[in-house]
Formats: C-alpha cells, structure tokens, sequence
C-alpha cells in the first residue's frame, strides 16, 4: 500500500497539480474550474449509485437534499 503525497493530478485533464488549493472529496484540481467540474462529476456518480434506473413516475425530481 503506497501513499502518494507528492503526485497530484488532476481528475478531470490530468495535469500535475501545483497549487494545493482546489481540494474536492480529496482530489485535487489543477483550477477552481476543474474543482468544480469533478464536483459535478462525482455528484452524478452517486446520484447513479443512489438511483441507478430512474422512475420519474415512482419519485418526483428533487434536487439539493443533501447541500
Ligand atoms: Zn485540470
């Protein structure tokens, strides 16, 4: 098991990230914009993990239940 503390890339191009100031769920982003699109990126992969076939006729559509 190796802990890496040094090599950061970011998830969303996979640059080296430099600046330790774009932290999201513990990936760093090489910029506010990328932070912000792996948000949303990891937001849909529990949303698929929380609902993997969606009924729109069982459940209405809510949005933002969990900040
Ligand atoms: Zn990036």
């Amino acid at each position: 098991m190796t802990i890496q503390t040094t090599d950061r890339y970011c998830p969303i191009c996979g640059k080296d990230v430099a600046e330790a100031n774009f932290k999201r769920f513990g990936e760093w982003a090489c910029s506010e914009a990328h932070a912000e699109a792996y948000v949303n990126d990891v937001r849909a992969r529990k949303l698929q993990m929380v609902a993997p076939e969606p009924r729109p006729a069982d459940r209405p559509a809510r949005r933002g239940c969990c900040g």
